[in-house]
């Protein structure tokens, strides 16, 4: 990731890629205290778009609300910066990652409030978890590893730290062969995946967990717009596994996952073990919203 050619917006300026470097001794490389988030950019009608630029800065923002860090920028500065990556990398479509950090100025847990550093990298990205994926569907294995608890780890933020559960439970997942794993809450109740939200269906309607441990997905929060625009009942509810095992349909939706399907947990198909019918269908209109092909959600791409 380091040795490409392009530019990264690092506290205001534009430093050339393999330069926008840190000290060893950097705070958030010791004790994970950053924020981040994950956006995309798409090659829409009108030129590359970063899709909901707002909703993302406002969850940064809100994020390091949270860990009780102080932005040393405006939203506006911010948002500015994401576009100004797009452009300036010449990117027609992108991952976007802008993140907090504390910076080298002292190492106790005590975090160095005044040296608080902005990144913002943008670069191209695929199907996050494989273009046959989001056709077939994805192979999913409920983790050994919970996801965090409320009082623990604070999971309304997008913070660094949060990731070393989710990397776990995706090695795991992977060692033993699936695609992603699928995270319970410490009452075994589905969460969430390693990077993603959870939907299922059954009967036709549409259930999803509730976001008492779960991140607040933008992702998400689109599929619910296109699941009314479907005329489809969503609900919000604590799901059992032995729930997911006897669903018609599943999906984990993210900035990087999109919407992928699901088409087996621990080993039983999800309904016929392929990607669903209105899974398909909410997939298609995710990807025409984002691609700016529909016009009622047309102030969610922001032009670069
Ligand atoms: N949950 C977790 C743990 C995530 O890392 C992500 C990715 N940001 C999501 C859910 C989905 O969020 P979004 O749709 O905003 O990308």
């Amino acid at each position: 990731m380091s040795d490409r050619d392009g530019v990264i917006w690092y506290d205001g300026k534009l430093v050339p890629w393999r330069e926008a470097t840190t000290h060893v001794l950097t705070h958030t490389l010791h004790y994970g205290m950053g924020v981040f988030e994950g956006v995309r950019a798409y090659d829409t009608p009108k030129g590359p778009a970063i899709f909901r630029l707002q909703d993302h800065t406002d969850r940064l923002f809100r994020s390091a609300k949270i860990v009780g860090m102080d932005l040393p920028f405006s939203k506006e500065e911010l948002n500015e910066a994401q576009r100004t990556v797009v452009r300036e990398n010449g990117l027609k479509s992108g991952y976007l990652r802008p993140m907090a950090f504390y910076g080298p100025e002292k190492l106790g847990i005590a975090p160095p409030k005044k040296d608080v550093r902005v990144i913002v990298a943008a670069w191209p990205w695929g199907a996050y978890l494989g273009a046959e994926g989001m056709e077939k569907g994805i192979r999913v294995k409920t983790s050994s590893f919970n996801r965090h608890h409320v009082n623990i780890t604070m999971c309304k933020a997008k913070a660094n730290g949060n990731y070393m559960n989710s990397i776990m439970a995706h090695e795991e997942a992977a060692a033993d062969g699936y695609d992603e794993a699928l995270l319970l809450d410490v009452d075994g109740y589905v969460a969430e995946g390693s990077g993603e939200n959870f939907f299922m269906i059954r009967n036709g309607k549409v259930y999803t967990p509730d976001l008492t441990v779960c991140l607040d997905g933008i992702t998400r929060n689109t599929v619910f717009q296109i699941i009314k625009d479907m005329g489809l009942e969503i609900t919000e509810k604590r799901i059992t596994r032995d729930e997911v095992y006897v669903a018609d349909e599943a999906f984990f939706t993210g900035t990087a996952a999109e919407v992928t399907p699901i088409r087996e947990l621990d080993r039983r198909s999800i309904g016929t073990g392929v990607r669903g019918p209105i899974t398909a269908e909410i997939q298609q209109r995710y990807f025409d919203i984002v691609q700016g092909r529909n016009e009622k959600y047309a102030g969610w791409c922001t032009l670069v």
